[in-house]
């Protein structure tokens, strides 16, 4: 589940095609998290994305709190 705030640079587009989930995001947010896991810079990730550093950021803390991978 992601949080609300995700809301603001990635508005909600449906449920994910590919294993039938709520929310479709979920996809894209873990490409994110696992590209800076693999030592790319929050920079080029977010301007890869069109999304701001500081939301590429909160998106890291987010799956550090949740344990990763825990989805
Ligand atoms: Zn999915």
């Amino acid at each position: 589940m992601l949080p609300s705030w995700v809301d603001e640079e990635m508005p909600f587009s449906g449920p994910c095609a590919i294993c039938g989930g709520d929310d479709g995001r979920h996809r894209v947010t873990d490409a994110i998290v696992e590209r800076v896991r693999a030592r790319e810079s929050v920079e080029s990730v977010a301007q890869d994305f069109r999304l701001s550093e500081g939301f590429v950021y909160r998106l890291i803390v987010e799956d550090h709190r949740s344990g990763g991978r825990g989805r």
